[in-house]
């Protein structure tokens, strides 16, 4: 599933608890990423203090986006909806309802 914000794709719970943990404890012990891994650091700057901060935010917006996306079709939706968009209550109401 794709972030439509950011056009990325989103992570599981587990994968976006387990990244956060990492980049928080990477900006807290390392003091020269470059130095640390240069291996990854050949051709790109690493993110200063405030970018890391800036993308654990838009990861934990990701999170927010997969909460609140029907699970049905995938479509944005309000807590109070409860895991499906109206569209697809109403189809799940109307099918239970026809079913019997
Ligand atoms: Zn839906």
């Amino acid at each position: 599933m794709e972030n439509p914000k950011t056009g990325r794709t989103m992570f599981t719970p587990r994968e976006v608890a387990t990244v956060l943990a990492a980049l928080r404890y990477w900006q807290a012990t390392v003091e020269d990423p470059k130095e640390q891994s240069p291996d990854y650091f050949e051709e790109d700057e690493p993110l200063s203090d405030e970018e890391i901060d800036t993308l654990c935010e838009n990861i934990n917006f990701d999170m927010t986006l997969a909460e609140l996306a029907c699970a049905e079709c995938g479509r944005r939706v309000t807590r109070e909806d409860e895991g499906l968009c109206a569209e697809c209550t109403a189809k799940a109401e109307h099918e239970t309802e026809g079913g019997r």
